[in-house]
């Protein structure tokens, strides 16, 4: 039987990797939106390698690895679980308020560049690839955070790259608190508006089909 590394187990969430970067993906492991009815799909530290795992950011042996030390050491992976809410948290006011045409709040700033110097820490050149060498991680086996360097780097690829930054939204949904999913617009005339054309867009359409009946029968 041919297994992906990357698709999900039969008892984890399925996670909608529609955001078009890792660290919008990651922003949007809470459905709903988190002033109306958040639902937490990153409940636990085994939901995080879960999503890096179908996300890609981390294999299968890895996740493996981490989750065995998991069990040794819970409380360290609790409070690598806490780091990551915390992180996303932050990735999401910075994101959402950059797309409004806001800034992106100084102590959220702060706490990614924390997650970045460890991360970097980590990073190593390595001969091979296209070029001449590729950036790789060194991942030492008890690391618990180390699915969040991936996440950190990703987002800072993200916030200095000038162009693609102009492209990332909030869905539509948003306005009516019903959704805080982030994405990057890659349509040419930038006019994506929802995470998700099969759930928020569909939800959207058919809301304006209700208003336009109701209006012609009024
Ligand atoms: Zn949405």
């Amino acid at each position: 039987m041919l297994v992906m590394e990357n698709a999900p187990k039969e008892t984890e969430h399925r996670y909608e990797l529609s955001g078009g970067r890792t660290c919008l993906d990651f922003v949007n492991t809470v459905s709903g939106d988190r002033a109306g009815q958040p639902r937490e799909r990153m409940a636990t530290y085994a939901d995080l390698l879960a999503w890096s795992r179908q996300a890609g950011t981390i294999d299968d042996a890895h996740a493996k690895r981490l989750l065995a030390e998991a069990r040794r050491r819970p409380r360290d992976a609790g409070a690598a679980h806490a780091e990551a809410l915390a992180l996303r948290e932050a990735l999401y006011r910075i994101f959402t308020g950059i797309a409004g045409g806001g800034e992106a709040p100084a102590e959220d700033l702060a706490r990614l560049s924390d997650h970045l110097a460890r991360a970097l820490a980590h990073r190593r050149i390595v001969r091979g690839g296209p070029a001449c060498c590729a950036l790789a991680w060194s991942d030492p086996p008890d690391a618990l955070d180390a699915p969040l360097w991936r996440v950190a780097a990703s987002a800072a690829e993200l916030l200095t790259s000038g162009q693609d930054l102009a492209r990332v939204r909030v869905c539509g949904l948003h306005d009516t608190h019903e959704c805080s999913w982030v994405f990057m617009d890659n349509t040419r005339a930038r006019t994506r508006r929802w995470c998700s054309m099969k759930d928020c867009g569909n939800k959207a359409k058919a809301r304006r089909h209700y208003e336009r009946v109701k209006q012609g029968e009024s």
